[in-house]
């Protein structure tokens, strides 16, 4: 049951525990938990934790006190590898084209902009070509993005719809203007369908590009590695982009498209602005995905500064959905000790997701006096039972904290969003389970 493996976990953290093999499976299939829920896709998933179960089988791992931290770190290094493999620079040699493909939406004309001004400030000459010719909307909206990056760029006539045409006089525009990079914007497709793929087959073979890259969303699902072997087949991708890393998503993707591919990921996209196209940093995304990294720092930052016993009890009646407004009352003490909360509950799986959801300045460290105040004049019924506390109760309990009754309905919201945050089962088992090996 989750909560014999809870203990087995606390005797771990203690150092007691002895690895077995059984201790590799439960590391392991909590990993296969937290790789699916960043929406790694379920066959990669697989292959990728066997193979750091035959590693883990090994004698270095046998002989750790703390298995669960050695197989966590064994599969972060794994993922890590796998992420950053191949990984070279842009080929540039001339005739230099960048080819940029991918879905709708996906961020490509934004990346062939933000790709202009990296090569650029490298003291290259790049050419924007506008050949997504489908919406007149697309043309105008890269012509703006280059102005912003001052690259120059080539926009067809509107109502123009020949890619080739357009790739042809891009060319020798480019070569009047000395241009030494060609970057050429492609349109794309909620869903991918045949014309795209067939006009993207011409495109590129009449330009046969050094370069071709897959621009994708990292918060594209399952469908990663459907969208990422089209892609290639069609038109042989040589890299990934994986744009947005700076929204919620845990980025599975990338490890997904890395691995049916085998096609290196050469940049990252974190925010809409020109300068926000970054080199991709294979460790970090690892942490990410994986949704643990984090977990060990935080296990490790609190086991300095809180009763650990305490901190168990707590973690444990989360776990049960058994926590109430007392155990809240104890956390707010240990919390005085921590620092800023939410620089704490930042470093959770999901919170991100959760922190939309609360009322603005939720989370301040300055309300938590406030907070505690509303917490003490409740009854020890209404702390175990937070349901009880109608509206009757919460005047009373809002005279008898100097707060109002807005702010008592507040918290009491707030509350029950937090104790469903913990009672989420995939989450937390993720967390114990990494607190097991972390200490
Ligand atoms: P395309 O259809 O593939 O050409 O996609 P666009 O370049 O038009 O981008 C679609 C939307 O995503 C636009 O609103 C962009 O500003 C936004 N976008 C692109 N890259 C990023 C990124 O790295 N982070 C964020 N937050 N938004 C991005
Ligand atoms: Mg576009």
């Amino acid at each position: 049951s989750l909560s014999d493996s809870l203990d087995k976990s606390f005797r771990n953290l203690r150092g007691v525990g002895k690895i077995s093999e059984k201790n590799i499976t439960d590391a392991l299939r909590d990993i296969r938990i937290a790789l699916l829920e960043a929406d790694v896709e379920f066959g990669v998933a697989k292959e990728l934790i066997a193979r750091v179960k035959d590693a883990s089988m090994g004698e270095e791992v046998l002989k750790s006190i703390k298995p669960g931290e050695q197989i966590v770190k064994l599969f972060q290094d794994e993922l890590t590898r796998v992420l950053g493999g191949d990984n070279v620079p842009l080929d540039l040699n001339p005739p230099a084209r960048i080819l940029m493909v991918g879905l709708n939406g996906a961020g490509k004309t934004t990346t062939s902009a933000k790709l202009a001004r990296r090569l650029q400030k490298e003291g290259r000459r790049p050419l924007l070509v506008a050949c997504d010719l489908y919406r007149p909307a697309a043309v105008d909206q890269l012509v703006t993005l280059a102005g912003q990056v001052n690259v120059p760029v080539f926009a067809p006539e509107r109502g123009e719809t020949d890619v080739i045409k357009v790739a042809r006089e891009a060319i020798s525009f480019g070569e009047r203007e000395g241009a030494t990079v060609l970057i050429f914007d492609t349109a794309g497709r909620q869903e991918i369908d045949e014309k795209l793929i067939k006009e993207l087959i011409e495109l590129n073979k009449f330009l046969q590009p050094k370069e071709t890259l897959l621009v994708a969303d990292a918060a594209t699902g399952q469908q990663a590695v459907s969208v990422a072997t089209h892609f290639d087949e069609a038109v042989g991708i040589t890299g990934i982009v994986l744009t947005k890393l700076d929204g919620d998503a845990r980025g599975g993707a990338a490890l997904s498209m890395r691995e049916v591919t085998g096609k290196p990921i050469k940049y990252a996209g974190e925010g809409e602005k020109l300068d926000q196209l970054i080199e991709f940093h294979p460790s970090r995304m690892a942490d990410r995905i994986l949704g643990m990294g984090d977990i060990v720092s935080m296990v490790e930052s609190v086991a300095d500064k809180v009763n650990e016993e305490d901190a168990m009890r707590s973690m444990k009646r989360m776990q049960e959905g058994k926590f109430d407004f007392n155990d809240f009352l104890d956390q707010m003490k240990m919390i005085q000790n921590l620092g800023p909360l939410e620089g704490l509950l930042g470093l959770m799986p999901g919170f991100n997701k959760i922190k939309k959801q609360l009322p603005a300045g939720a989370l301040d460290t300055s309300k938590l006096k406030k907070t505690e105040a509303i917490v003490l004049s409740m009854t020890p019924q209404e702390r175990a039972r937070p349901e009880i506390i109608k509206a009757s109760r919460r005047q009373r309990i809002a005279a008898g904290s100097g707060t109002s009754m807005q702010q008592v309905n507040q918290l009491i919201k707030q509350f029950a969003e937090m104790r469903k945050m913990m009672k989420n089962p995939g989450k937390m088992k993720n967390m114990m389970k990494a607190m097991g090996g972390g200490g």
